[in-house]
């Protein structure tokens, strides 16, 4: 007797509202906040906020994207910088956007005080749980790892995070992205991530457009990294487009992600501040990416394929 043939298991972006299929989604942009606050966690009242006040603020926000097409928002805000799963929760059920989530811990001083006191076993079991079931008590699952390091390298307890965060990835599929300024810094990264038994191809360079340096944004992706450009709208669009041109003319249209790094309702400024809007990318640099010759295939690939295949699993 033959047994019926086991239907693949197609991935899915793990979000507040759901996992999604691929073919539920068009536009995603891969690097935004929803709340974010970067105090740090000894700080009274860091991450604070009530989830009216949020929606009051971001939802506008979520729902101008949505007018220009986006789908989904990867929340990247992690653990230490006020990390607020229940309010991204909040304005996707206001707006009926699906936000993606990470759970991980970003870099010192940030590190909230049991992460410091963890073992390298408990923080893999914390990430598990968050990645395989919830973040606690808000009934939404975690897709991705986001983690940190500084400038001038990783430290001792970062580096136990980052083997945690490996080891959970492993077991679930799931992808780390680190805030990694420097390439030489993403470099003794991708060696813990070899030494440990990671997938270079399951790591993002988040903000790898600090880096000016060019010959580690080709050393890096050719290794298989996806490179996150991210501060779309904060910084010189003409320089912006050029990084861009410039990856896709190396080869690396499919490991390259746009986003702005936008947002956000910050717990520290009154009423929660002014946030920076998510629709720069739509508005003006796929505008001028046309402008330049790139075709509309590979504009899809930029902004729904990559992201999705980048963070579902
Ligand atoms: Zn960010």
């Amino acid at each position: 007797m033959t047994k019926p043939p086991v239907p693949p298991v197609l991935p899915v972006l793990h979000t507040t509202l759901g996992p999604r299929a691929r073919d539920e989604l068009g536009m995603v942009l891969p690097h935004e906040h929803v709340v974010v606050d970067l105090r740090t966690p000894d700080v009274p009242g860091q991450g604070v906020a009530a989830a009216a006040d949020v929606v009051a603020l971001m939802a506008p926000q979520v729902r101008a994207a949505m007018e220009l097409g986006v789908t989904a928002l990867v929340e990247c805000s992690t653990g230490g910088v006020g990390r607020r799963v229940d309010l991204d929760h909040a304005v996707s059920e206001a707006t009926g956007l699906p936000i993606v989530v990470a759970t991980g811990i970003y870099r010192e001083p940030w590190l909230p005080g049991w992460a410091l006191r963890a073992t390298e076993a408990e923080l893999r079991d914390w990430m598990l749980s968050e990645l395989e079931d919830q973040v606690k008590g808000t009934g939404v699952r975690a897709a991705w790892i986001k983690l940190s390091a500084g400038d001038d390298g990783i430290t001792d307890v970062e580096a136990g995070i980052f083997r945690a965060a490996v080891a959970a990835a492993r077991r679930t599929g799931a992808t780390i992205g680190s805030h990694t300024i420097r390439g030489r810094v993403v470099r003794d990264q991708l060696d813990l991530l070899r030494r440990a038994g990671g997938d270079p191809r399951r790591f993002v360079w988040i903000h790898a457009q600090a880096e000016p340096d060019r010959a580690w944004h080709r050393e890096l992706a050719a290794e298989g990294v996806w490179l996150s450009y991210d501060d779309l709208g904060a910084g010189d669009d003409a320089e912006a487009v050029t990084l861009i041109l410039r990856a896709l003319e190396d080869g690396f249209a499919g490991q390259l992600l746009l986003s702005h790094d936008a947002g956000w309702y910050d717990p520290a400024q009154p009423g929660g501040g002014t946030p920076r809007p998510y629709t720069h990318l739509s508005s003006t640099i796929l505008p001028m990416l046309r402008a330049a010759g790139i075709d509309e295939a590979t504009l899809t690939v930029l902004t729904h394929g990559n992201p999705f295949v980048a963070f579902a699993r």
